[in-house]
């Protein structure tokens, strides 16, 4: 410690967004460069390459081979596959000396895709696995929470080449498999949760989330059964279809100065005094706009939800990806002057996409706008007066929801995604070529997955989930150190037997940090705690009886033990950990 760069900050660092990236800065992990920009400092990046040599030997162990593609990628391959325009404003793109563009890679299907079918040909050559561990790029809109979200971040991502679904099929479930491993081994808290694979393809498509208030990702649980989606891909108990075709007649209802759900509420009560109508029974619609990806015109998308939630965007965009979706402005109301604001229904609504969340179930019942100022329309029923164009998951999310498959009570949490892996189907390969020659001579389109991980952001995300009010807390396996020895006092005899048994322990395979320097002690314990090595050792007044002192950072269990039995009062204490 004596001569570790750089030093540790007394002080929170200003613009911190959360926690576990306060910690990071002051403990001298990171340094920031640039808004999601971050340099490792040499403690960090021991952490980042535990955690990558965690992934490295767990995809190795499932037979996957490790290579290294460029980070720089020729544009033209993005734009075969049409992710130049998908990707949008997140790509970084740049052009060389002799004007031919290129795009620092986001993720490499492309990539990989490319080269396999230039490599292979036979039947025989398959199933395939590759992975690399490479730095990516994104022009996130939004860099956040330091190595959380970067615009530059290491990720993991892997691909598998199978001749068939079957074949596909096994490869998820042992990259499934291994991903459970590696999360195990990092001591990370994870969920596996269904989720939405966008626009990519097939349907297989799971998240690994940490749980964490600081996620970016909502999700919900189900204790009784344990089925766990993110909200973007969430399913959640629905009213059953119905024949609504004998509900009574739509009634036009004088509904002036009603311009909230409540105020409308309030004026149905006093119009049906016997129906006991609420916000529940009043069908919200909300104007969105949305554009293909590449396109530069918007045009208007209309959701209908029950009028006691609100739309949620995050669930709307996931459901939509890689279709960009907005809240339409009063200018884009403005140019559609049938759409009467506040009043809006849509039943005889002008040629405007309409699609209404699951909660709308086919047959129900609904009080909505009339389309016309002032007048609401009572009894409009999904299916004999209106028919969407289709259901999104649409609505916010409530605690007192009920799970899809068991009819319990489902919990939401927030999350930060360390993992996604899915189903690509025969996407890459379709577009660049990609099959094999079978067996009868006939090519085979090949059958890919896609398996990501962010290794940069599994330490932001350790460091969120693992920490106290003192400092960091890092799982043994990913630790800078297994050992922070702390030299309290200064006496000649107490340094020489700490720096005896640190040379020890060193060479008995344990990796050591020594805390040596000239400062208070009471400082060295704080540093001791920031820092977050899982076991301190003291060595001080306790060594005229042979003794130093041991303290479990997690637990902060103190014990005494003969400094001779160290090596193994700390291989025993591991064992059990
Ligand atoms: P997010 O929804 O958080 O933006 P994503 O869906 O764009 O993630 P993928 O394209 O599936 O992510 O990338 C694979 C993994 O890479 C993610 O599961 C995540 O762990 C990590 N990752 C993605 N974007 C970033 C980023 N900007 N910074 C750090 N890690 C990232
Ligand atoms: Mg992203």
């Amino acid at each position: 410690m004596s001569t570790l760069f750089p030093h540790t900050l007394r002080e929170d660092p200003a613009g911190a967004e959360s926690p576990g990236h306060r910690l990071l800065i002051r403990a001298g992990y990171v340094r920031r460069v640039a808004p999601g920009i971050y340099t490792w400092l040499p403690l960090g990046y021991r952490v980042l390459r535990n955690v990558e040599r965690i992934v490295r030997e767990e995809m190795e162990a499932i037979g996957s081979q490790e290579v290294h593609f460029p980070a720089l990628a020729p544009g033209e391959l993005f734009a075969a596959s049409g992710r130049l325009a998908m990707y949008g404003d997140l790509l970084f793109r740049l052009t060389d000396r002799k004007s031919v563009s290129y795009v620092l890679g986001p993720t490499h299907e492309e990539l990989f895709t490319t080269l396999v079918r230039d490599e292979l040909s036979s039947y025989k050559d398959y199933p395939l696995a590759l992975f690399q561990i490479q730095t990516k790029y994104r022009d996130e809109a939004r860099p956040r929470a330091g190595v959380l979200r970067g615009r530059e971040f290491l990720m993991k991502d892997g691909y598998t080449f199978d001749l068939d679904e079957a074949g596909f099929e096994r490869a998820y479930e042992r990259h499934r498999a291994a991903y459970i491993r590696i999360f195990e081994r990092i001591g990370l808290d994870f969920r596996v949760v269904a989720a939405m694979s966008g626009a990519m393809g097939g349907t297989a498509s799971e998240e690994f989330l940490a749980p964490s208030a600081d996620g970016e990702d909502t999700f919900v649980h189900c204790a009784s059964c344990g089925y766990a989606a993110n909200t973007e891909a969430v399913r959640i108990a629905v009213p059953p279809a119905r024949d609504g075709r004998a509900e009574p007649p739509i009634d036009i209802l004088a509904t002036p100065d009603t311009p909230t759900i409540d105020s409308l509420v309030a004026r149905l009560r006093e119009l049906y005094p016997d129906r006991d109508l609420g916000a529940a029974d009043t069908l919200k619609n909300v104007v969105l706009k949305t554009r293909q990806p590449g396109a530069t015109e918007w045009e208007l998308l209309i959701v209908g939800v029950p009028g006691d939630r609100e739309v949620d965007l995050v669930r709307v965009a996931g459901a939509l990806d890689p279709v960009e979706v907005a809240p339409a402005d009063a200018a884009d109301l403005a140019a559609q002057p049938a759409l009467v604001k506040g009043y809006i229904g849509p039943q005889g609504l002008p040629d405007i996409r309409y699609v209404v969340d699951p909660l709308v179930a086919p047959g129900t019942s609904w009080v909505t706008g009339a389309n016309v100022i002032d007048r609401h329309a009572a009894n409009v029923v999904r299916g004999r007066d209106f028919e969407p164009a289709g259901e999104i998951g649409a609505a916010a999310l409530r605690d007192d929801d009920r799970c899809v498959s068991c009819g319990q009570p489902l919990s939401i949490a927030r999350g930060i995604e360390v993992g996604h892996i899915f189903d690509l189907g025969r996407r890459f390969s379709d577009t660049f070529g990609l099959d094999a020659l079978g067996p009868d001579g006939k090519p085979v389109g090949i059958a890919m997955g896609c398996y990501g991980l962010g290794v940069s952001r599994v330490v932001g995300a350790l460091a969120e989930q693992s920490h106290d009010e003192n400092g960091l807390i890092w799982p043994r396996e990913v630790a800078p150190a297994d050992v922070h020895l702390v030299l309290a006092g200064n006496k000649d005899d107490v340094r020489e037997t700490t720096e005896s048994a640190a040379a020890a322990l060193d060479r008995a395979g344990l990796r050591i940090l020594l805390d040596d320097r000239t400062v208070s002690t009471g400082v060295k314990f704080a540093d001791a705690e920031l820092l977050g090595a899982p076991t301190v050792v003291v060595f001080g007044r306790g060594l005229a009886n042979g003794e130093v002192e041991l303290r479990d950072r997690r637990t902060g269990e103190r014990s005494d033990v003969p400094l001779v039995e160290l090596e193994s009062w700390l291989r025993d204490q591991w064992a059990a950990s």
